[in-house]
């Protein structure tokens, strides 16, 4: 078994149980920091190609409320944090149903908000989504 020195790269050295000394340049440290040394430099995780990501890579399964049949104004609602490109962050709402987070947007809760107003006993409404990116429009209707 041999051990490389960190300091002259020699393997002419020795890892005793509590240091390791090397016999070349007289470099002597203790088990706990030549491991150290180790991971910092002495083994470096072979680097990810692109491909490796492109293989790996699963596009972000957001979804909406507007995928429901029909959601009951029951179900519970939570916040969430997400990151911009430039890394700002934003806040924005998720229902949760069958465990799984349903994107609220907020111009939902605004339209659901004007329906529970004149009609206060509506249990179970539908989100109706038209267009994509910064034109999509929600249509909430009451059910
Ligand atoms: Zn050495």
């Amino acid at each position: 078994m041999t051990f490389l020195c960190p300091k002259c790269k020699s393997n002419n050295s020795c890892l005793y149980p509590d240091k390791f000394v090397c016999f070349e340049c007289k470099f002597e440290t203790t088990s706990l920091e030549y491991n150290k040394i180790l991971e910092k430099g002495g083994h470096k995780p072979k680097m990810a190609t692109i491909k490796d990501a492109a293989q790996a890579y699963e596009p972000p399964q957001t979804l909406n409320i507007a995928d429901l049949d029909k959601v009951s104004v029951e179900v519970p609602i939570e916040d969430r944090e997400g990151k911009k490109k430039d890394n700002t962050t934003f806040k924005y709402k998720v229902a949760i149903v069958n465990g799984e987070e349903y994107r609220v947007p907020a111009t939902v809760l605004k339209d659901l908000k004007i329906i529970l107003e004149t009609k206060p006993d509506c249990k179970l409404f539908k989100v109706v989504k038209e267009g994509e990116g910064m034109s999509t429009d929600y249509t909430v209707i009451s059910l």
